[in-house]
């Protein structure tokens, strides 16, 4: 990939696509193309492969999807399945039909299976059941992944897939309905503070493991892998994330710290745990050449002060 190659980034606002426009910028990537939902209904295939078309990107990243935490996948499974597998199927066969020469899917750690080996190699895809709460966005994943692998196989195409684990940082979405684990909480402590409740309210038992890994290590893994990496290189899918996890009651006190919350933790059994553990091995990204940089710590930090100033802009506006 050159620096005057038109890249498009499907999904340029999102937490993931939003950190590979930096890591592109920050790398003098200047050709980029980019529509809002508005401008391009990615689930329209007719105005999809009519604006592949017209712009003649030479590489993309396809990091739109529909995505949210576990409550949110558990209670909407067919618009997860549906939005998702239209989506990729849209933009990875235009891509096909325009000539673009490179192509990098995002897919997710929660495609492998619920009860497989920890950490997760890449090859235990599909070697047995899928945890139950996001089963319909893993098959949608699952689905892009073959169709990428389909095409290399019958056209030759250099269609690339990551798989990254839970990610985080600015931007994120803060709904509590639909949001991610540590947003949720970020916001959750953030409030309890401000309004000076005795308790925060974590799902489930606190006990499942989560890795999660702060955007911009995305976003520079996935510039990197496009830049550097071909498909017969990486496998039907390659791991992205830090290698280390951490139960959920433990990130929540470390947020709750770092918020400054002095109250109590309450657990709401009624609510999911999903999957007791999804540790990447991250072997065969490391063996490539790429390593995350940004610690745990040093990301809640970023992402809350992040969040605070969201929070100063929406007063002042
Ligand atoms: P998952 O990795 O697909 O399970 O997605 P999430 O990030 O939504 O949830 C991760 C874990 O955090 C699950 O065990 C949730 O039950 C737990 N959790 C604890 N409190 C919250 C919360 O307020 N919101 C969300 N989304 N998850 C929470």
């Amino acid at each position: 990939m050159q620096s005057h190659q038109r890249v498009f980034v499907a999904g340029h606002r999102g937490l993931a696509g939003s950190a590979i426009m930096r890591a592109l910028r920050s790398r003098g990537y200047a050709n980029l193309v980019t529509r809002n939902r508005a401008e391009l209904n990615l689930l329209d295939r007719a105005a999809v492969s009519e604006f592949f078309r017209q712009q003649r990107p030479d590489h993309v990243f396809l990091a739109a999807a529909k995505v949210g935490g576990i409550l949110a996948n558990k209670d909407h499974p067919a618009g997860f399945l549906l939005e998702n597998l239209a989506i990729q199927n849209n933009v990875i066969e235009a891509a096909h039909e325009c000539g673009v020469r490179k192509l990098l899917f995002l897919g997710s750690s929660c495609i492998y299976p619920r009860d497989c080996p920890q950490p997760i190699r890449e090859e235990y895809l599909l070697s047995g059941k899928l945890e139950a709460t996001n089963e319909a966005y893993a098959i949608a994943k699952i689905a892009g992944l073959k169709l990428c692998a389909a095409y290399n196989r019958q056209h030759g195409t250099d269609f690339l897939c990551a798989m990254p684990t839970n990610l985080y940082g600015p931007g994120d979405n803060y709904d509590l309905r639909s949001s991610h684990v540590l947003p949720a909480l970020i916001r959750k402590f953030h409030e309890a503070r401000e309004r000076n409740q005795s308790k925060v309210v974590v799902w489930g038992t606190g006990a499942p493991l989560r890795e999660f890994l702060y955007s911009d290590d995305l976003g520079e893994a996935l510039v990197f892998l496009m830049q550097q990496c071909k498909a017969e290189q990486t496998g039907e899918a390659i791991n992205v994330g830090t290698g280390e996890d951490i139960s959920i009651l433990e990130l929540a006190r470390r947020i709750s710290e770092l918020v400054g919350f002095r109250g109590e933790l309450e657990f709401d059994a009624e609510k999911p745990d999903g999957t007791p553990r999804k540790l990447l091995d991250v072997s065969r990204i490391h063996a490539l050449g790429w390593h995350h940089r940004v610690s745990l710590e040093e990301g809640l930090r970023q992402t809350y002060s992040a969040y605070q100033q969201s929070l100063l802009a929406a007063c002042a506006a």
